[in-house]
């Protein structure tokens, strides 16, 4: 067999792409993964939450994972990065930054997200440690500690509402404007601070926080923040391939339906890029579904692209 020709190369070894790799490797399918290696919780020393697995360093769990699947003897990983992607008579071409070129009958987007932080000096040195995007993850670590949110577009709001759940919050808007009423009624109920003067950084021995630090000289004690980032595709791939892709609340959604298929017959992705609730169980289930649909796509092909 050709060993640049595959029934499918999934873009992306991940939560993702190694949970759709899996399904088709337990389907026998000759599977291409690339990967670059920068998945997006690369910054926490832990990742929670994950079934049975809470609380394990990301790389080790990925390691462990990517060693599963690595069993099968229909996979074949390559590392690297995908650059381009075409449609072609049989498939697609996949085009790699070192000039190789793969040919699959499927393709699967699992390429994650890249974070934008506010450029505020301390936030990006404890991101994924004592700067946060999500309780979920990493809030029970902070239980009982001051804790702060800060307001960067209107969801905010919705998150400074939420953090009280795990200690006192001061809500910092960073110069921005008021809260309407009903809202400040809200955060008032929840206990919620707030604190309207601009931030000029983040302190303490990084990646502890012992504050933040307002324009006007006042370090306001917190041990952790929250701050949602905007977030882009790590890959345009999906725009090359001219995939539907819509406006999320943090940025762009790559459209698919219940089966992980994207508007570009043939094409299918999962994980962060798909949603707008980013989490690596998500992400794993996504991967699933695209790895199960990709298999059914190729034994039943008038559903989708031949
Ligand atoms: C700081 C932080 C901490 C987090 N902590 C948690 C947590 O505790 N629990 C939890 O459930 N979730 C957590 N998350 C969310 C979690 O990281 C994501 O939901 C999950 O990583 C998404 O998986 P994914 O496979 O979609 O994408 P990613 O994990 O981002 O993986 C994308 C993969 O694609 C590869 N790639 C990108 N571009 C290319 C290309 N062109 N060619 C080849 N490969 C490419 C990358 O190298 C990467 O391996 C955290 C997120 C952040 C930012």
């Amino acid at each position: 067999m050709d060993k640049n020709r595959c029934d499918a190369i999934i873009v992306g070894g991940s939560f993702a792409g190694l949970s759709a790799a899996m399904q088709l490797a337990r389907a026998n399918r000759a599977v291409c993964v690339i990967d670059t290696g920068t998945p997006r919780n690369r910054f926490a020393a832990a990742s929670h939450g994950f079934f049975g697995q809470d609380g394990m360093a990301p790389a080790e769990m990925l390691a462990t994972a990517r060693a599963k699947v690595a069993a099968y003897p229909s996979v074949r990983f390559v590392d690297g990065a995908a650059v381009t992607a075409a449609a072609e008579e049989t498939g697609f071409a996949v085009t790699l930054a070192d000039g190789r070129r793969l040919h699959s009958r499927r393709l699967v987007l699992a390429f994650g997200l890249a974070d934008t932080l506010p450029d505020i000096p301390g936030v990006q040195d404890r991101w994924g440690k004592t700067v946060i995007h999500c309780p979920y993850c990493h809030g029970f670590e902070f239980l009982g500690q001051p804790l702060g949110v800060l307001s960067v577009m209107p969801l905010s709001t919705h998150q400074a509402q939420l953090i009280p759940e795990w200690g006192p919050t001061t809500f910092f808007l960073n110069g921005g404007a008021m809260p309407d009423s009903e809202t400040l009624a809200s955060l008032a109920q929840r206990r919620v601070t707030i604190e309207p003067a601009p931030v000029t950084a983040l302190e303490g021995e990084a990646p502890r926080l012992d504050g933040v630090r307002l324009a006007d000289g006042r370090l306001v004690p917190v041990s952790a923040l929250y701050v949602a980032p905007r977030t882009s595709f790590q890959s345009d791939i999906a725009h090359r391939l001219g995939c539907a892709i819509e406006d999320g609340p943090f940025g762009p959604i790559l459209t698919t339906d219940a089966t992980k298929r994207t508007s570009v017959p043939g094409v299918f992705a999962a994980g962060d890029i798909t949603r707008a609730m980013h989490n690596a169980t998500l992400a794993s289930a996504d991967g699933v579904m695209a790895g199960a649909s990709v298999h059914q796509s190729l034994v039943f092909p008038t559903a989708t692209a031949a």
